[in-house]
């Protein structure tokens, strides 16, 4: 299925919308304005060459990135995502998404993020596994488990993330499996791990449900993106009962009124590698599902995918971000001036994060949780966050939205550490 590259490229002002957010953050909470200063460039960003022997024997030579954003609270963390769309400027405003989502749900981890401008789906695995090894050697020491962290994100998985450890271990001459989570459990990778994410939306979309006393077993649920995060959140809604009415992925759409069988949909994935041609479904467009009549939209693919042209449409109570930046600030307004909840990204898929920050912890004291511990503490943390960020919108952020609520809680906490850290002249806020 081709990606229209020169199509997002366009429409990427990511991280413009992504500063104008932050500034405004600051001065809604009439913190020092050096810290938008510390928050609007990052600490490092690295481009390289990875050069990668292709199947047929040519070398091709792929541009590889590492932003690190801010480390105020501990080692930089954040995904590697392999997409033939990928900008600078989109990985600058991801790295920043992690450094206030790390701050938001309170993991000790600074914000990053990482790619290659890649279609790695027409690749062959080895040619993947022969890229992934090159990028980790470009970059060398500047990852490492007590500098910076990578995780999987859009188009790396669990494999990438061991061949990034085996060859970070060989760099270094010796096992170092915490440069990396989101590994196979064979490697040091953490049960539940997998699923966080999704497992987090789910979780967000309850309390969600709860705080605007929608019984969450009847909620229709309608899921953009049927991958990693899409599908795993798919499966808790049908498994507590709410009809999953839509999904989609970069394919196309299905919707059926009465609920799409998700389990029979993850075999007909699982066989053909995409949900086209599901049958007991009628197939709709991407554009359809967003606009599709349901109580809660997880939009679970890629950025900007809710703008101008179809936010007046949406007609979900509940907008559960389930990708990094999917909803463009235009979009924002519209559905704030409709009475829709949108719970942000920063927020609203933190358990990827969450739990990756569990496998650290797990790797670096040489035991493992169970499956229940693992989720119980994902549970704990992210309905604790929701309700903290949720209080706090209602009462500081009148006739704001909940992103505006996330970004002033989350660089409220990031101005403390600075000012502890020594970095500001005059305390955290303005005087
Ligand atoms: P993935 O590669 O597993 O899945 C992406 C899905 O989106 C696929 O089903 C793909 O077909 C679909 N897709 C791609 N383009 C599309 C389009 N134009 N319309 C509809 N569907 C489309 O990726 P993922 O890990 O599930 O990540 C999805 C989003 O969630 C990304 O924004 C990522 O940054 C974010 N995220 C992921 C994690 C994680 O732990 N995986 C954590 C936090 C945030």
């Amino acid at each position: 299925m081709a990606v229209d590259v020169e199509k997002n490229k366009k429409q990427d002002n990511t991280l413009d919308a992504t500063l104008n957010s932050i500034r405004q953050a600051v001065e809604m909470g009439d913190l020092s304005y050096e810290v938008y200063e510390y928050l609007k460039t990052p600490m490092r960003f690295v481009e390289v060459g990875v050069p990668v022997e292709m199947q047929d024997g040519r070398m091709e030579v792929f541009t590889g990135y590492r932003c690190q954003h801010n480390n105020v609270f501990g080692p930089y963390k954040g995904g590697i995502r392999f997409h033939p769309a990928v900008t600078i400027d989109s990985i600058k405003a991801l790295s920043m998404w992690m450094t206030l989502k790390c701050s938001l749900v309170g993991v000790p981890f600074g914000g990053a993020k990482g790619a290659i401008v890649v279609d790695s789906t027409k690749m062959t695995i080895k040619e993947r596994e022969r890229m992934t090894r090159s990028y980790v050697r470009a970059l060398g020491s500047v990852l490492g488990p007590e500098t910076d962290i990578p995780a999987p994100d859009v188009f790396t998985d669990a494999q990438v993330m061991a061949w990034i450890a085996d060859e970070y271990s060989d760099i270094m001459r010796e096992p170092s499996f915490g440069v990396v989570t989101g590994k196979p459990l064979a490697v040091g990778g953490c049960v539940g791990r997998n699923e966080a994410t999704g497992r987090g939306c789910f979780f967000i979309g309850r309390e969600a449900a709860k705080a605007l006393d929608i019984p969450l077993e009847d909620a229709r649920v309608a899921v953009q993106g049927f991958g990693n995060v899409g599908s795993n959140a798919a499966i808790l809604f049908a498994e507590v009962g709410c009809p999953v009415i839509a999904v989609s992925d970069v394919s196309g759409g299905l919707y059926n009124k009465n609920g799409i069988d998700i389990f029979k949909l993850l075999d007909h994935v699982e066989k053909t590698g995409f949900v086209k041609g599901f049958e007991d479904a009628e197939e709709i467009t991407n554009e359809e599902l967003l606009t599709i009549d349901c109580d809660i939209l997880i939009p679970a693919a890629l950025e900007n995918q809710i703008n101008s042209g179809n936010a007046d449409q949406v007609k979900a109570k509940i907008v559960i971000e389930g990708a990094n930046g999917p909803t463009t600030p235009e979009a924002d307004q519209v559905l704030k001036d409709k009475g829709i909840l949108v719970v942000p990204d920063i927020l609203a898929n933190s358990g990827g994060v969450t739990v990756s920050y569990f496998e650290w912890v797990q790797n670096n004291y040489g035991f493992r949780w169970d499956l229940e511990t693992v989720n119980r503490r994902l549970e704990e943390k992210m309905t604790e966050a929701f309700k903290m960020v949720y209080k706090y919108y209602c009462e500081k952020c009148v006739g704001s939205d909940m992103r505006t609520g996330a970004y002033m809680y989350s660089t409220q906490r990031l101005a403390e550490a600075m000012h502890y850290r020594g970095w500001l002249s005059n305390g955290t806020h303005r005087k």
